[in-house]
């Protein structure tokens, strides 16, 4: 456990398999920035979180797995964009799907999974939703990026914000739940708020300087579906062969990661989620 403070009211850990996991620790006690991906993790964070206060939120970027499996762990309320909700009712990875990863990422909790249950976000918004512990609170606001469903957490009174994996500082996550107009404005929007530490979903707490990186490695692989659609490739050609590097689902110094067939089929689907927004609209490969 690596749980680092980065601000008066903030704490980081970003050492976990899956997404960084937050505790906003305010006078009238806390909210959290997404769940841990292994349920052994989700379980020390709750421990973690119980020695700063008790949980009143549990805020979801966005419905995916490695933010929102340990939700189940947690206390409070479980907050999120309206679209996250239902992504977790219809599409949350069923118990074949968890137990062969887990059997693989978290060998300890195969036998967790019968206990286990998805828990969905009771309270939802639309547009933007503040959450107040006291001295300070947390802006949440929709912004459709790297999920149709994600959102951007701000804390003004630290000067935080926390951008799911509209950013993410280790390397670019998977493009199957976004539209590639989006991607790019996400992290224009970013951009426009007052910060000084930015807190991606993946990756280690920085500052402004990753977004015109982070902006980068998005338009290397969005150039190399382009012009792969121009030398006539149909999105299964492309998909077969463009890879970009994926350093969100791999091994780590710590943890073992995905295995190999589905860090594949994540890359195709991303290259063939770009390829379909190309289609539609060549003018995305200048953003
Ligand atoms: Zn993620």
């Amino acid at each position: 456990m690596t749980v680092r403070q980065i601000s008066p009211h903030v704490h980081v850990e970003t050492a976990h398999l899956g997404s960084n996991n937050s505790i906003i620790t305010g006078k009238h006690g806390l909210a959290l920035v997404d769940t841990p991906h292994r349920p052994t993790d989700a379980i020390a964070w709750r421990k973690t979180a119980d020695q700063l206060g008790d949980t009143r939120f549990v805020v979801n970027t966005d419905h995916h797995p490695d933010h929102t499996i340990g939700n189940y762990w947690m206390g409070g309320e479980v907050v999120s964009h309206r679209g996250t909700r239902e992504r977790l009712l219809h599409d949350a990875p069923d118990h074949d799907y968890l137990a062969k990863l887990f059997a693989r990422i978290d060998p300890a909790a195969v036998a967790l999974l019968d206990e286990y249950r998805v828990r969905v976000p009771t309270v939802v918004f639309n547009d933007q939703l503040d959450l107040h512990l006291g001295d300070v609170h947390l802006e949440l606001t929709f912004q459709p990026g790297h999920t149709a469903n994600s959102l951007i957490a701000y804390l003004p009174e630290d000067g935080v914000v926390f951008t799911g994996d509209i950013v993410c500082e280790a390397g670019l996550p998977s493009f199957q739940d976004c539209r590639v107009a989006d991607w790019f404005d996400a992290i224009d929007k970013v951009a426009g708020y007052d910060f000084e530490f930015l807190v991606p979903g993946h990756g280690e707490v920085a500052g402004r300087d990753v977004l015109d990186r982070y902006r980068e490695w998005g338009r290397d692989v969005v150039g190399q579906v382009a012009e792969a659609i121009r030398r006539g490739e149909d999105s299964d050609q492309a998909s077969a062969e463009i890879r970009f590097v994926d350093n969100i689902h791999v091994d780590t110094d710590d943890y073992v990661g995905y295995p190999d067939d589905l860090i594949e089929m994540f890359q195709r689907r991303s290259i063939a989620r770009i390829h379909a927004d190309l289609l539609e609209r060549p003018d995305l490969s200048s953003r």
